[in-house]
């Protein structure tokens, strides 16, 4: 792979992550324990008197549900990411994960964070 080729691709998945990482940041928080890990938070309710409405509660808790699964798809992409950039750090770009052949530049130029070349992916 062509240097210039690598060092725009490197660029791509540094803004990336910052992207999904600010996006992951508006709903969830880190979790301190698991490196990659986020956790999506929970709505706090306002237990005891005068507390919140059942109504709203319940509307809080369908919002959690709702955001989940795309907690879970940006975290997903996240650890893609930084998988990506180790193996640049390492030399080891670009390289399917299965077969070990490059991966098609106009793939990677897509999604940089490809593990697989597209016909492993199949
Ligand atoms: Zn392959």
């Amino acid at each position: 792979m062509k240097k210039k080729l690598l060092q725009e691709l490197k660029e791509k998945l540094e803004k990336d992550k910052i992207m999904i990482e600010e996006e992951l940041r508006r709903f969830a928080q880190q979790d301190k324990k698991i490196k990659g890990d986020w956790d999506t938070k929970y709505p706090k309710f306002n237990g005891g008197a005068g507390g919140q409405l059942l109504e709203e509660a319940a509307d809080e808790v369908e919002e959690y549900v709702n955001l989940l699964p795309v907690e879970h798809s940006l975290e997903l992409r996240l650890r893609d990411i930084n998988l990506a950039l180790e193996k640049i750090k390492k030399g080891k770009y670009g390289k399917c994960e299965k077969c070990k052949k490059n991966i098609e530049e106009e793939r990677l130029k897509i999604c940089p964070e490809a593990r697989l070349c597209s016909k492993c992916q199949k």
